[in-house]
């Protein structure tokens, strides 16, 4: 079902008018309102009355992730303080976190997307929408729960854990849709057989999953233990958060919210724009936002665009799933993290050497991790007890900065492998 017929099947060339005036106007207000902008711009001698045409795009800086932190917790702020309604940030990266700063505005064109990514399958205000990705700081939970409340549905904020109480909420309060991470669906599924329930008497028609990446074999998977229909949802908290693409009823493709995040594909070693139907990195510039707005933010996503017609009737520009990541981070139970992250924590502990290795598998369906680390000759001479007593000192440690569990094994001086080249830190054995 189609949201705003207006805008998701507006004509191309109407589409482009609108995209290339908000562009316009984005960039005059950077350039006079951020000082980030106005320094990059003017490091490159651009001024916005350069922006003449959607290509000009292209004589734009890229921002990046590390950008971002480095001008924390405001420095992209267009408005004024007091315009700005809500904040999230991004979860567990490296330092300090990115800012995503909503006005009153922002927000309408978040419940907007979200309610155009529920209405793809078939979300209305007769439904009850089980929300399990986590309230918070994180986009997950509020990007979903203003877009139901947008269309009337019923939201019901259950957030993520306590997978018993998700299971008996649902099927008491007769849930018609889920939305979680693909992950958690599966493990939701795993307990409700040992719990003895059966999902296929469960109301769900459909699922939105998201904020990870995941393939067709895992929708199938999906599809046949919870028996609804899985719907690939793509956001980020640099850009809005959930609510930039998702999968229509045809579940070909996701389309990109083109009116209000312009998408580019790059080349991720010179930059240079790709064309139609070649893989790269995946590029946003938020056309509307107000708070803190984005030029051609560079998300690291690798993808390709397709503009054919999609058999839905949106005209929108669709994206191929995530098909991997320009640099090293890593999805764990929906929280990002970098093995650049371990390393800090392990040089701050006594007993320990920087040489480690992290295996992410997934047990069931829910992501594990270990982390296995050198003990120091002195360490590995100890006690059994004290060694133990280091493990969970260290994965304390690894709590405190990943956000997530995970299991520390020390292993004796000299048994990781070393390397030559790039040390081989992830062990990703998970198959999905
Ligand atoms: P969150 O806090 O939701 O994890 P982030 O902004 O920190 O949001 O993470 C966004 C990243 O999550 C994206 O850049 C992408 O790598 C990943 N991601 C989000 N949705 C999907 C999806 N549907 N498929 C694959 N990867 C996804
Ligand atoms: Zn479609």
């Amino acid at each position: 079902m189609i949201w705003n017929e207006q805008f998701e099947t507006m004509p191309t060339n109407e589409l482009r008018k609108f995209q290339l005036q908000n562009l316009k106007e984005l960039v005059l207000r950077v350039y006079n309102r951020v000082p980030f902008y106005k320094e990059q711009m003017d490091k490159k001698g651009i001024k916005p009355s350069d922006i003449k045409s959607l290509e000009d795009i292209q004589k734009l800086p890229f921002i990046t992730k590390t950008d971002m932190r480095d001008v924390y917790p405001y420095g992209l702020l267009a408005t004024d303080m007091s315009e700005i309604v809500e904040i999230h940030a991004s979860s567990g990266t490296t330092g300090k976190p990115v800012v995503d700063a909503y006005t009153q505005k922002d927000i309408e064109i978040w419940s907007e997307v979200m309610a155009r990514t529920l209405s793809m399958g078939d979300t209305t205000k007769s439904d009850i929408v089980h929300n399990a990705y986590g309230y918070g700081l994180f986009t997950g939970g509020f990007g979903v729960h203003y877009g139901a409340r947008k269309i009337g549905a019923t939201v019901i904020p259950i957030s993520g854990g306590n997978t018993k109480r998700q299971l008996s909420v649902m099927k008491d309060f007769g849930s018609s849709v889920l939305t979680c991470t693909p992950s958690y669906s599966l493990y939701l599924a795993e307990a409700a057989r040992e719990l003895g329930l059966d999902f296929s008497k469960f109301p769900i028609k459909a699922g939105f999953f998201g904020a990870e990446p995941w393939s067709e074999n895992m929708r199938k998977e999906i599809e046949s233990k919870l028996h609804l229909k899985a719907i690939d949802i793509y956001g980020l908290t640099e850009i809005i958060g959930p609510g930039v693409a998702a999968e229509c009823e045809c579940q070909d493709m996701l389309h990109i919210f083109e009116d209000h995040f312009y998408p580019e594909i790059i080349d991720p070693v010179t930059g240079q724009q790709l064309e139609d139907g070649k893989e790269g990195e995946l590029v946003f510039t938020t056309l509307t936002k107000e708070g803190t707005p984005v030029i051609r933010y560079r998300t690291r996503d690798i993808t390709y665009l397709n503009r054919e017609k999609c058999r839905c009737g949106r005209t929108s520009v669709r994206m191929h799933r995530i098909m991997g990541r320009t640099d090293d981070m890593l999805i764990v139970r929906g929280v990002n993290l970098f093995p650049s992250q371990v390393e800090q924590v392990l040089l701050k502990i006594d007993g320990v050497e920087p040489h480690y290795q992290i295996l992410v598998d997934r047990k069931g369906a829910l992501d594990s991790l270990e982390v296995r680390v050198e003990m120091n000759e002195t360490l590995f001479s100890d006690e059994i007890r004290y060694i133990e007593n280091k493990e969970k000192e260290i994965e304390h440690a690894l709590k405190e900065e990943l956000l997530v569990h995970s299991k520390v094994k020390l292993v004796e001086p000299k048994s990781i492998e070393r390397s030559e080249g790039k040390a081989k830190r992830v062990i990703d054995v998970r198959n999905i």
